[in-house]
């Protein structure tokens, strides 16, 4: 099946400090299924490397505080666009990412601590009834 993966799980150095976080359990999925990589944060427009960001009230904001959010929702669409294109109901997304993680994120306070809920891009996908699976849990994609 087709299937999206945040890109930076397969090794392009699109993350916030411009490398990438290549998982070789993530790369084994493309024996099994044509891999569609994203990255929400580039496809909305932000530049590589970028200051981090974490979410907080809702609101996608730099240490700095500077809001990111409108970059943040259009990489968003843009991957919900992707998803419905290439008809995915899974995505392997980043886990504690602001954009792609799922189920936990960091907690805003830019101190490695992480709370309940959902990446911007995550939640979109979730809404359009795409399941959003990480990189520790994607298992049941591989039998
Ligand atoms: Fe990886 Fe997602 Fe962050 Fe892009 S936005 S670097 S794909 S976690």
């Amino acid at each position: 099946m087709n299937l999206l993966v945040s890109s930076c799980l397969l090794g392009l150095n699109c993350r916030y400090c411009g490398t990438g976080c290549l998982s070789d359990q993530v790369l084994l999925l493309k024996q099994k299924h044509r891999l569609i990589p994203v990255c929400p944060e580039q496809m909305g427009g932000l530049p590589t490397p970028r200051p981090p960001v974490e979410l907080a009230h809702g609101r996608a904001v730099t240490q700095a505080g500077k809001d990111v959010t409108a970059q943040f929702e259009k990489g968003g669409e843009e991957v919900v666009r992707l998803a419905e294109l290439f008809e995915c109901s899974y995505a392997v997304m980043k886990s504690r990412s602001p954009s792609c993680g799922c189920g936990l994120v960091y907690d805003g306070t830019f101190s490695g601590h992480c709370i309940s809920g959902n990446g911007i891009t995550a939640e979109m996908l979730q809404k359009k009834g795409i399941t959003v699976l990480n990189e520790n849990n994607f298992n049941e994609l591989m039998k």
